[in-house]
């Protein structure tokens, strides 16, 4: 989930990605920093604060944690439950987990969802503190954000 983008400093020249960065938007800083000469570089298009971000891109933000929480609950109920299952099949825990076979679905869906929502939340609440430092939002108005 990264691509090759190697975004130079334009004052010193110094490589601001390091090369690889994600190719997908998400909740994050949207200020790089040069690490030799400490310029400030505006990644606003890549990430983002989340009081800084518009409703669509919101909702792109939980469509694609739904997405992952999908394809993680897919994950889990279509091939490590079952194969827990076959695994123990024959012994006591063998028959719990058929006769619990049912609950596969909803316990995927929700470790799934979960997995992926607590990533998102994680993000935001991460993104809420830093919006909390005066410093950091004197930063995202010199770069052009507009922080109340
Ligand atoms: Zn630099």
């Amino acid at each position: 989930m990264t691509i090759y983008v190697n975004e130079k400093c334009r004052r010193c020249g110094e490589s601001l990605t390091g090369g690889y960065v994600p190719n997908y938007f998400s909740v994050g800083s949207p200020i790089s920093k040069c690490l030799k000469c400490g310029t400030l570089y505006s990644r606003g298009s890549k990430q983002n604060e989340w009081a800084l971000i518009g409703p669509v891109r919101k909702m792109g933000l939980l469509l694609l944690s739904t997405y992952w929480g999908l394809a993680w609950a897919a994950t889990l109920g279509g091939l490590v439950l079952p194969a827990l299952i076959a695994a123990s099949t024959g012994s006591e825990m063998g028959t719990v987990l058929v006769e619990g076979y049912t609950w596969i679905i909803p316990l995927s869906l929700s470790l799934g969802g979960g997995f992926s929502f607590l990533g998102l939340y994680r993000q935001i609440l991460a993104s809420n503190r830093r919006m909390k430092d005066p410093n950091y939002k004197l930063q995202l108005r010199q770069l052009g954000y507009e922080v109340t």
